[in-house]
């Protein structure tokens, strides 16, 4: 029985052999390899993060771009930092997208980065800048 299974063995574990997940040709070799050589690994698990970073690449542009609008209304010519919410949305601006919220005592102030917006009455929002992370908030 011991010799019978010596001499299959060799065979059977070269053709129950998984296709390489990244290029799909038989991997040679023990049987619990996945994929033919490192470079087809390397391939696979590049491709995969890639859709990972893409996520977040999409996400912090999104930021980015909320926090370049916040910024041009802050650095403003205009002493009164307060914007209609409906301005902020013509220039793209997405609400849902913030990295943080920071209590104040006249309610949440959500912030794209350094800066952000606390909402007033009606449609009016108050432009926020926070200088450093751990620092108050300072109103334009
Ligand atoms: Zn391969």
């Amino acid at each position: 029985m011991n010799r019978f299974r010596l001499v299959v063995h060799p065979f059977f574990m070269h053709h129950i052999s998984q296709p390489c997940k990244q290029c799909g040709r038989a991997v040679k070799g023990r049987t619990d390899k996945q994929f033919c050589n490192d470079g087809c690994r390397n391939q696979y698990h590049n491709l995969r993060n890639s859709c990972q970073n893409n996520y977040m690449r999409q996400v912090n542009h999104l930021l980015q771009k909320n926090r370049r609008i916040l910024a041009a209304h802050f650095g403003g010519s205009t002493k009164k930092k307060t914007i209609a919410q409906q301005q902020l949305a013509d220039q793209g601006f997405q609400f849902r997208y913030c990295t943080h919220e920071t209590k104040t005592d006249n309610g949440a102030a959500r912030f794209c980065y350094e800066y952000g917006y606390l909402p007033l009455e009606g449609d009016v929002l108050l432009i926020l800048h926070q200088p450093s992370v751990e620092s108050t908030i300072f109103a334009g």
